[in-house]
């Protein structure tokens, strides 16, 4: 195997984030194929057994075992690392796998976090239900109130955990504020950029410390496989992240890195178009339901905000109509082309009832303290023609009585 670019990441590390997207982290075998290797192998032989040793020791670099590196999942990692801006990535099984294994990696009993109250449901069970089973407190916020997060603190707080979007309220956190306070009180922020992705936000560049990443939504873009990520400095990577990953192992499957290498092709040609096409979808709306929550409508309450630290708006939007459950479900049961679906970020548009799906989990209480109410619907907006998408919408809606 070798690097395409000669063994040299400072060649790659120059490129633009688009040349990255399909080549960066390429690694070739001696076939010389173009589109990347899939190595569907748990182990690897050896010449000798001094290799192993020598492997095993660290003091020769080589694969050992794909709990602990895959080729595949390699090119992943770095291909991700490059387009994130950052220093390394690991690859996880899910969304999930990486935030799990991005906040207990880091974690300990008699530490505290503090995390936003609007968020995946997952990403909030583990706040308030996983985290406290290892003595480890959570405090949830309002994340768009500054003074919110700077009295949260507490002596033993350690990390930081949000989203922005925020999934599905669409709250925007203000990450370079959120990042500073977090780096002047040496704590570790874990940012879940899952609606952005690199191709429209580096958290990273905002003064982030940790990327946590579902690679099924946006990276993927085709609604075909798990997988996740967690980006961040070597020392994090090396330090805090490869112990827990390589004794626990939460790793991406080769098949499903591949494919994500394949989704990541294509991410900002996607992710810009179902972004314009999601501001068409959105335009209309805005005369036709009481709210709708875009971060690129004029009308968000942090539309500056979102400007600022995102190039576009995103695939994901969310409307709020008054006629509650009944009239949700009423929306869905009407539609011709959407289809009703929980998953995100796919090349289809899909729309689901949080209340009753994404975030039923969580109970009502927690739905209500995030601002999940019962006659919300969130659409992720595909790449059909947004006419069509519109026209949809617009049946859908009278069916409904809007
Ligand atoms: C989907 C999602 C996750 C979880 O990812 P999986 O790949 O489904 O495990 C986490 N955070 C956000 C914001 C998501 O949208």
């Amino acid at each position: 195997m070798k690097r395409t670019d000669g063994q040299d990441r400072s060649i790659t590390a120059k490129w633009r984030p688009a040349t990255q997207a399909i080549r960066g982290g390429t690694w070739r075998s001696e076939m010389g194929e173009t589109s990347e290797a899939l190595f569907l192998t748990s182990g690897y032989t050896y010449e000798t057994a001094a290799t192993v040793a020598a492997r095993f020791a660290g003091e020769q670099d080589g694969m050992t075992y794909s709990r602990l590196q895959n080729p595949t999942v390699q090119m992943l990692e770095e291909r991700i690392a490059l387009l994130e801006g950052a220093q390394a990535c690991r690859a996880q099984a899910s969304g999930m796998a990486a935030m799990t294994t991005a906040l207990l990696c880091q974690l300990s009993a008699g530490d505290h976090v503090v995390a936003a109250k609007a968020a995946f449901g997952s990403c909030r069970w583990l706040i308030d239900n996983l985290l406290p089973r290892f003595g480890i407190e959570g405090t949830t916020i309002h994340a768009g109130d500054r003074a919110a997060w700077e009295s949260a603190i507490r002596p033993n707080t350690k990390v930081f955990f949000f989203e922005t979007p925020a999934n599905p309220t669409m709250d925007i956190v203000d990450l370079e504020f959120v990042c500073n306070l977090a780096r002047a009180h040496g704590i570790t922020t874990v940012v879940d950029n899952a609606f952005a992705t690199s191709a429209l936000q580096r958290p990273l560049d905002f003064g982030a410390d940790v990327v946590a990443y579902s690679a099924t939504k946006m990276m993927d873009g085709q609604g075909r496989v798990l997988a996740g990520a967690v980006c961040g400095s070597d020392e994090f990577i090396n330090d805090k992240l490869l112990p827990f990953q390589r004794n626990t192992g939460p790793n991406c499957a080769p098949f499903n890195a591949w494919v994500v290498l394949k989704g990541l092709e294509t991410l900002d040609l996607r992710i810009h178009k179902q972004s314009e096409n999601a501001l068409k979808v959105a335009t209309f709306l805005e005369g036709r339901v009481p709210r709708v929550l875009y971060p690129f409508l004029p009308s968000h309450p942090q539309f500056e905000m979102a400007r600022k630290q995102m190039k576009a708006g995103g695939p994901i939007l969310s409307i709020v109509v008054d006629g509650e459950r009944a009239q949700a479900h009423a929306i869905l049961d009407a539609l011709q082309l959407i289809d009703i679906s929980n998953n995100i970020g796919d090349s289809r548009s899909l729309m689901c009832h949080p209340a009753s799906s994404t975030h039923h989990g969580v109970g009502p209480e927690t739905r209500a303290d995030m601002g999940v109410g019962e006659g919300m619907l969130r659409l992720n907006v595909g790449l059909e023609d947004p006419e069509d998408v519109i026209a949809d919408l617009d049946q859908a809606l009278a069916k409904a009585g809007l």
